[in-house]
């Protein structure tokens, strides 16, 4: 049987990783400031997070929904501690595009409405209701496409209460910082219309951070950059399970549960809340969070100083570079020369960067070298 061809590969095979580094099967070394698409949040094999795993695994990796899972709890309290939302309910799921989904299912209950507002560059997933979310024509099937889901552009606040006035938009979605679009950070402006808006129009406001969250910009979520911003809905994934499947919808205490009103087979396992556990503990214990905006930080000013380098966007660990070129033959020269992996976007000209967040200054300066030369020529 052959596989599915849908991903243009990078030629390497990877047999070992730890930290920010990978080895392929020759023992050549990779530095990794991709992360996977920013699902390595504390670093591949992270020594504690092994071992939360396999005690976990040992005990019992399994069991559905229809018993108590008290390590849920655990992982519930855990993540309204570090996210500074006690207050707020947690569902647990096994993937951004899922937890979107539910995002939006929860929305359109609570209002009895079926639009939704999402932005130009966005991008929620590959599921029916993410997908037709999802600024990207090409991969919206016509079984996906919804006469009542808006794309708007980015920052018009005006053309956001054009579409509410029609009363018939059940919530707004977006990204914490959109990821995929090239790392567009939304002004703080921006982020409270959209949540002043949305309360005046009875629409709920779901924050998209399955790719922002979990620390990477040195907040727990990118939103709480923006004060006075309170997220009906809040969707997680990626960094969440540190490369073990996990997601979750973070839920806003007016909305009531009720038995049945969602559900999962593998959502909440036993295994998959150990894994993010391990990751909440180990971010909290190195303090990755503020690691995180610390490197960025000084990672975006060096950046920032080099020729050929257009424009640099984001916060924390989540930034995009524009160049003065094509990023493509860039980034193929940055592996196969420099053995460092980065990421691409939306823009042919950005290069996207994601590293662990435990990534060390030697690392991201390597980097630098790298780029700085690369660009010289
Ligand atoms: C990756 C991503 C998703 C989809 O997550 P999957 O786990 O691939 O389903 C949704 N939203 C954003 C912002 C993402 O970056």
């Amino acid at each position: 049987m052959n596989l599915f061809d849908v991903y243009p590969l990078i030629p390497v095979t990877l047999v070992k990783a730890h930290g920010s580094l990978l080895w392929d099967e020759k023992g050549q070394e990779y530095l990794d400031l991709y992360g996977g698409h920013a699902v390595i949040s504390i670093g591949h094999t992270h020594p504690h997070y092994v071992k939360r795993i396999k005690d976990q695994l040992d005990q019992m990796g399994f069991y559905s929904n229809s018993i108590q899972i008290p390590i849920q709890q655990e992982l519930a309290s855990k993540l309204g501690e570090l996210s500074g939302l006690p207050d707020y309910q947690l569902f647990l799921v096994n993937s951004g595009a899922e937890a979107n989904e539910n995002a939006i299912k929860l929305a359109s209950f609570a209002t009895g409405k079926s639009g939704f507002i999402a932005f130009t560059g966005s991008f929620h997933g590959r599921t029916s209701g993410a997908v037709a979310l999802t600024d990207n024509p090409k991969i919206v099937a016509p079984c996906n496409e919804r006469t009542d889901f808006h794309i708007l552009p980015w920052n018009d606040l005006d053309a956001v209460e054009e579409v509410l006035k029609s009363n018939s938009i059940a919530g707004i979605i977006i990204e914490g910082i959109q990821g995929v679009g090239g790392i567009q950070v939304p002004s703080p402006e921006f982020l409270q219309g959209l949540s002043s808006l949305s309360k005046k129009y009875e629409a709920k406001l779901i924050l998209d951070e399955v790719q922002s969250g979990f620390g990477r910009t040195g907040k727990f979520f990118a939103y709480q950059w923006a004060r006075g911003v309170r997220p009906d809905i809040i969707t997680m994934a990626k960094g969440m399970g540190n490369g073990f499947p996990i997601g979750g919808v973070l839920i806003a205490p007016e909305f009531k549960a009720s038995y049945g009103l969602l559900g999962t087979t593998f959502g909440g396992n036993h295994l998959a809340c150990a894994a993010s556990l391990g990751v909440l503990e180990v971010l909290e214990k190195e303090n990755l969070q503020a690691k995180a905006q610390e490197l960025g930080d000084k990672l975006m000013k060096e950046l920032g100083a080099i020729p050929g380098i257009v424009e640099v966007r984001g916060i924390g660990l989540m930034i995009g570079i524009d160049l003065d070129r094509d990023a493509g033959p860039v980034r193929s020269e940055l592996v196969n020369k420099y053995h460092i992996f980065t990421g691409s976007a939306a823009g042919k000209q950005t290069i996207r960067l994601l590293p662990p967040l435990s990534v060390e200054w030697n690392e991201l300066n390597s980097f630098l070298v790298a780029l700085k030369e690369i660009l010289s020529n």
